[in-house]
């Protein structure tokens, strides 16, 4: 007789072997990342990504797929970034910068300034309007070496970034330069978002990103002579919103088609490389998420829903629109997965969600171990999700590896080739395996109170 786990075991190795041996998140991610590129909001290989992938939804025999408009802003860098280190008149030394996300342009002619390294906000904060007008702020704390997840090493440093000019633009800086959001010593500049709040449009400076061998160089000529100048010139522009999609598919439920399941990732990237792993790789993989499940032969008793959303690096726009048009039919999502951490070896999850839904989805451990998928923690899901969080649903995000990933994370190097076939379809597996679990045993609260049947 085969038990219920017995059978649970065969499923998953059967998911598996389908994603390793008939996967299709690589292919897919092939052609996003080569045929079409960077995916920034508004732009056209957004576009591209949004009739490809629903395209592609099309394809797969899915019982419906449709877009859902979303209004999102749209940033335009302009003419590549120029930048060096002035030792002396006519004496410079080239320096790799990219704009953040979402500044301003310097003035026509760039700017040349004296500069002041700090290690962070509150440094800055303990500085005067005197110690910083007319320059440019250098921030440049280091990622935490030592942290062993790399995104916690992020989280402790990417506020110089996000809030960095808006600090230092109170106190009259000229101009910012954040040391890349890298662990690496390489010479890629990293950009991402950044904000100024409600500062006066007069108080707003240009902000930009160096490479870490640039920011260990700058900070070491700063130590020999603290009068050396920078020179960085960009002229990027925050146009008008414009129109974009959400692309949406799903398997329709055959006994509980009111309960959904989502999972997903952000189809826009930034506009340095081409996306591949933030997060052209969450998207392929979810959208093979539902092909592995039907060419597994399962047929879903909820509702699973493929979501990729538009705009998550520079507005998130497409999570909060999706959570909103859910709020407003009634929708009952009791689960959401996001891939938004690369697409390398899957190690787990992580949960956001009760302690008797966790305790729950623990039970489950034991199935992932052929597969050497042991991270199973409370925390945060994905951006793009966190706008569904109810009292009583689960959201979840998929836990890849992470020593590598900021090695990409927003640069030039974030291309295909730094994506592993393999590694992209144990994830996509992984999140199958998952995906399966939920829809079959469903999530513990809401099946014992009320079975929505249609
Ligand atoms: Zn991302």
């Amino acid at each position: 007789m085969i038990t219920g786990a017995q059978n649970d075991s065969e499923n998953i190795k059967n998911i598996y072997n389908t994603s390793l041996s008939n996967g299709k998140s690589y292919a897919w991610l092939d052609h996003l990342s080569n045929r079409i590129g960077s995916r920034l909001s508004g732009s056209l290989g957004a576009e591209l990504a949004v009739q490809y992938t629903k395209k592609q939804l099309d394809s797969i025999g899915l019982d419906k797929v449709w877009l859902q408009p979303v209004m999102v802003p749209k940033w335009v860098r302009g003419t590549p970034e120029f930048s060096y280190i002035e030792i002396a008149p006519g004496e410079t030394i080239p320096v790799n910068i990219c704009a953040l996300g979402g500044s301003v342009a310097t003035p026509l002619q760039g700017i040349k300034a004296n500069l002041i390294e700090v290690q962070g906000i509150a440094e800055l904060k303990a500085l005067t309007q005197e110690d910083v007008a007319g320059k440019i702020v250098f921030f440049n704390r280091p990622m935490d070496e030592t942290l062993i997840n790399t995104f916690n090493s992020y989280g402790g440093c990417v506020d110089q970034r996000y809030a960095g000019a808006m600090e230092a633009g109170k106190l009259g800086a000229v101009g910012v330069i954040v040391r890349s959001m890298n662990l690496r010593i390489d010479e890629f500049p990293h950009t991402g978002s950044m904000t100024y709040g409600d500062l006066p449009v007069n108080q707003r400076i240009a902000s930009a990103a160096i490479s870490t061998k640039h920011a260990d160089l700058l900070s070491s000529m700063l130590k020999l002579d603290s009068n050396l100048k920078l020179y960085f010139k960009q002229n990027c522009k925050q146009l008008k919103d414009v129109q974009s999609h959400n692309v949406i598919g799903e398997i329709t439920g055959t006994e509980f088609p009111k309960e959904i399941i989502v999972v997903g990732g952000h189809l826009d990237s930034w506009d340095l490389g081409d996306g591949s792993h933030d997060d052209g790789a969450g998207c392929t993989q979810s959208m093979d998420v539902l092909r592995l499940l039907k060419e597994s032969g399962i047929k879903p008793k909820r509702t699973i829903r493929v979501v990729l959303f538009m705009n998550e690096e520079n507005g998130l726009r497409g999570g909060r629109k999706y959570a909103e048009e859910a709020t407003k039919k009634g929708e009952n999502h009791i689960f959401a997965l996001e891939s938004d951490s690369g697409g390398f070896t899957p190690r787990g999850f992580s949960f956001d969600c009760s302690d008797a839904n966790f305790q729950q989805i623990l039970n489950w451990k034991p199935l992932f171990e052929p597969y050497l998928i042991h991270y199973f923690e409370k925390g945060g899901s994905g951006a793009d999700i966190g706008p569904l969080k109810g009292n009583n649903n689960v959201l979840a995000g998929l836990r890849p590896d992470s020593q590598r990933y900021f090695d990409y994370h927003h640069a030039a190097n974030d291309t295909f080739d730094a994506v592993n076939k393999r590694e992209l379809e144990l994830g996509a597996a992984t999140m199958t395996s998952l995906v399966y679990l939920i829809d079959k045993y469903g999530i513990n609260q809401i099946n014992t109170n009320q079975q929505l049947k249609d």
